[in-house]
């Protein structure tokens, strides 16, 4: 069961994330998450979408600027 990342453990990653082309990357709903052999994972929070999205997503109708917090809905 994957556990979360936190901002601070994000940074420190950020170098090593899968799909780095991905849209979801910059994303307000994006949440990373690994696992104990150190996989990680891209979860969708948006409401209205499934959790784990075939990747690298290249043109989402719901993505929302990771700092455009007027616009999002919350999770
Ligand atoms: S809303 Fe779209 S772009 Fe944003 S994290 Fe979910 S799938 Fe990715």
């Amino acid at each position: 069961m994957p556990s979360r990342v936190y901002p601070a453990r994000r940074k420190l990653i950020m170098h090593k994330l899968p799909f780095p082309d991905s849209q979801c990357h910059s994303c307000h709903y994006l949440r990373l998450s690994h696992n104990k052999r150190g996989s990680i994972f891209l979860q969708c929070r948006h409401p209205d979408l499934p959790k784990y999205l075939p990747q690298p997503m290249n043109c989402c109708t719901a993505f929302t600027p990771a700092n455009d917090k007027s616009s999002a809905q919350d999770p």
